[in-house]
């Protein structure tokens, strides 16, 4: 899977992760490690 473009979330930054859940290539302002899913994903987790 290519990571080439831009974070799905913010589309300012490239993308450096792909989301385990939702799919989404996301920068690292956006991508919850921890988690192994985007900040959008990670939101909708309490
Ligand atoms: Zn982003
Ligand atoms: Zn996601």
């Amino acid at each position: 899977m290519s990571l080439t473009g831009l974070c799905q979330v913010c589309e300012a930054a490239t993308a450096d992760h792909a989301c385990d859940r939702c799919g989404r290539a996301v920068c690292d302002d956006h991508w919850n490690g921890s988690a192994r899913a985007c900040s959008a994903c990670d939101a909708g987790r309490s």
